[in-house]
């Protein structure tokens, strides 16, 4: 099951809950102050601070973009 992250505008917490997919945006009920207006934020994985460190980890294509047809190999293209 996956895990979510829900925000309640009462209590202002924000709190994860393992759902099903099919559940994943009804409401919640909140954890810290049992109100039911709790809603899923968009963050699916990490929350801002601890994702911002890896903004830039995207791997290089080493593949791609000139590896054939780059001019060196002699083709026409
Ligand atoms: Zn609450």
């Amino acid at each position: 099951m996956p895990m979510y992250e829900y925000y309640c505008p009462d209590c202002h917490t924000k709190f994860e809950a393992l759902r099903p997919m099919s559940q994943a945006d009804e409401a919640i009920a909140c954890k810290q102050c049992e109100s039911d207006r709790a809603t899923r934020t968009l963050s699916l994985f990490a929350t801002f601070s601890r994702d911002s460190n890896r903004v830039s980890s995207q791997p290089a294509p080493s593949n791609f973009g000139g590896g054939c047809c780059g001019g060196a190999c002699g083709c026409s293209h």
